[in-house]
């Protein structure tokens, strides 16, 4: 492989994460997809859900502890289906910019254990990278031994294979610049954090909040500790806007853009 690395197009940036039905937000994927083709190094894709992962979940009561098992099982079909539809869409559009992308879907192969990943076999992510295709998977529901049912978010799933491919860099694209002193979409005078230290990490964490938009994996919360989890092994964490036009191109070329990185 070379220079695998990852990258997250964040739900809320690739889906319109209040719309109802989930409505796929096609240019921002177009521009995404359009910059990666500037990068020559062995690409792992994960999307987040976004309205296609998080209405149907919320409606199954996943989030929830109190959800009875079979109500969860019950949700699984409509969270897979939309997800499939998103993801699908995404590896479209790699094929118009002639990209050779595969899905690899979660569901089928991943097992969890009380919200938490029990079986992740990475061999046929290891071969589709090693056959230099661009890999695809996305956040899902699984099976869980015990809950019946849970929701396996993007970020987790990033922080998984980083470690288990000694990945070098992950790029989360995301709806804002990155972390803020608040939640910007709610405080218009909230400052953006360009960096993450082991001096101001946990009064960072005090500050995220969940998303804005329907979320049943922690949001922004969640996903910070998961990435802290990242940058202590060495790794180089990245967040950024995927909103802002080729801001992901700028990001890979390592250019000076509005962003926070992780430094600890
Ligand atoms: P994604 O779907 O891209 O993974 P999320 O929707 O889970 O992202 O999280 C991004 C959202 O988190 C932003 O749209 C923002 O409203 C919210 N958020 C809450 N607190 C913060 C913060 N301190 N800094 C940045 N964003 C925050």
């Amino acid at each position: 492989m070379r220079d695998l690395i990852i990258i997250k197009f964040g739900g809320s940036s690739i889906t319109f994460k209040s719309e109802s039905p989930p409505k796929i937000n096609e240019d921002v994927i177009k521009n995404a997809v359009e910059d990666i083709t500037s990068y020559k190094g062995n690409v792992l894709l994960v999307l987040g859900g976004g309205a296609h992962g998080h209405q149907a979940a919320y409606k199954y009561g996943y989030g929830n502890d109190t959800t009875p098992k079979k109500k969860l099982l019950q949700g699984i079909p409509e969270i897979r289906h939309n997800m499939s539809l998103l993801s699908s869409r995404v590896e479209h559009i790699f094929w118009e910019k002639h990209h050779k992308a595969v899905i690899i879907n979660p569901f089928s192969f991943v097992l969890m254990k009380d919200g938490k990943i029990s079986s992740f076999p990475m061999d046929i992510i290891r071969r589709a990278l090693e056959a230099d295709l661009i890999v695809i998977t996305h956040g899902d529901v699984c099976f869980d031994e015990s809950r019946g049912a849970s929701i396996l978010s993007g970020d987790v799933i990033i922080t998984h294979l980083a470690k288990e491919l000694g990945v070098s860099r992950v790029l989360l694209g995301t709806n804002v610049d990155g972390v803020f002193t608040e939640d910007p979409k709610v405080d218009p005078k909230a400052e953006l954090i360009t960096e993450i230290t082991a001096q101001n990490r946990n009064t960072v964490l005090r500050a995220a909040k969940s998303s804005s938009g329907t979320d049943v994996t922690g949001g922004m919360s969640l996903k910070l500790q998961e990435l802290l989890n990242l940058a202590e092994e060495g790794i180089e964490v990245v967040i950024f806007n995927l909103n802002a036009s080729h801001r992901l191109e700028k990001v890979l070329k390592g250019e000076n853009v509005p962003c926070t990185r992780f430094n600890l």
